[in-house]
């Protein structure tokens, strides 16, 4: 990141994750007729190609299926988003892209679907989860903060996965699409990183992909929009006084810490009070950094 408080080009590449548990992987739903389907997945991954002109038709009637299915995505820039829609988008990827054959290996039941308003650095999350009988499942998690901190007035243009995004509907799709390809890995060979070559030769052919990273704006990136970042010294209306304090971190709203006799003894041997502030109410009054 630029060491200047005011954003210059501050786009920040954001990696799209996945946890790798341990090792002991086995299918929650693993019987002998499986070994086929792991195969034929295996198959298609590798050798599927189905080429741009039908890639951008498929991934677009799914995008319209899902503004016409969703209770909750009504618009390409939608402002709703429930974790149904997640599956119902998984669901028309895996019989599109994939046969159904992730369905298939996973049962009737699937990934679980979380949308995180936590997650403000990765856009999108695979994880497999370890149960104590020794089975695992995964779970697909999308941040609805990056999408929706994405695609307002003025905002430069969005990347994910290397590919330009007109509107969040898109951006969700791409973030979907990479967790689809580490999904998938993971049934088929029980590991997945989206570093190394067999992962994007996938994303590649499957979807297009052409980085494993995408470009949001995050909170931080608008916050440095703003003229604020860690260390920044801020003014901030609090009831009816106007309070100064330096910035301490950035999430959601800014932690801005005040001096105060009564306040929590830090390591710097100052006493503070911390306020959360919305980042649109903070006022940069220097770009002194912490001294
Ligand atoms: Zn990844």
């Amino acid at each position: 990141m630029n060491s200047s408080p005011v954003a210059h080009s501050t786009r920040a590449s954001v990696t799209l994750s996945i946890e790798d548990g341990p090792e002991g992987f086995k299918l929650k739903t693993t019987t002998a007729g499986h070994g086929e389907a792991r195969h034929a997945l295996a198959r298609v991954l590798l050798t599927s190609d189905p080429g741009p002109a039908r890639i951008e038709r498929w991934t677009g009637d799914i995008g319209r299926r899902l503004l016409l299915a969703s209770r909750h995505v009504r618009e390409r820039n939608f402002t709703r988003i429930h974790v149904e829609d997640l599956s119902l988008l998984f669901a028309a990827y895996d019989e599109r892209f994939l046969n159904g054959l992730c369905g298939e290996l996973l049962g009737r039941d699937g990934p679980a679907f979380r949308l995180s308003g936590r997650m403000t650095r990765a856009a999108g999350k695979t994880t497999r989860l370890q149960h104590p009988d020794g089975t695992s499942s995964f779970e697909i998690a999308v941040a609805t903060s990056v999408l929706f901190d994405g695609f307002l007035a003025d905002d430069p243009a969005v990347t994910v996965c290397g590919l330009p995004c007109r509107d969040r509907l898109e951006a969700l799709q791409r973030v979907l699409e990479h967790e689809i390809v580490h999904l998938a890995e993971w049934l088929c060979w029980e590991v997945s990183h989206c570093g190394r070559a067999r992962f994007q030769g996938i994303a590649s052919r499957l979807f297009l992909h052409r980085a494993h990273t995408h470009q949001l704006i995050t909170r931080s990136e608008r916050a440095a929009k703003l003229g604020v970042k860690v260390g920044t010294r801020v003014s901030f209306r609090y009831r009816d006084r106007r309070l100064t304090g330096r910035v301490n971190r950035i999430t959601k709203r800014a932690t801005v810490l005040v001096d105060d006799p009564a306040g929590e003894l830090w390591p710097d041997g100052r006493r503070y009070v911390r306020y959360y502030v919305p980042l649109g109410k903070l006022r940069p009054v220097s770009a002194r950094p912490w001294s």
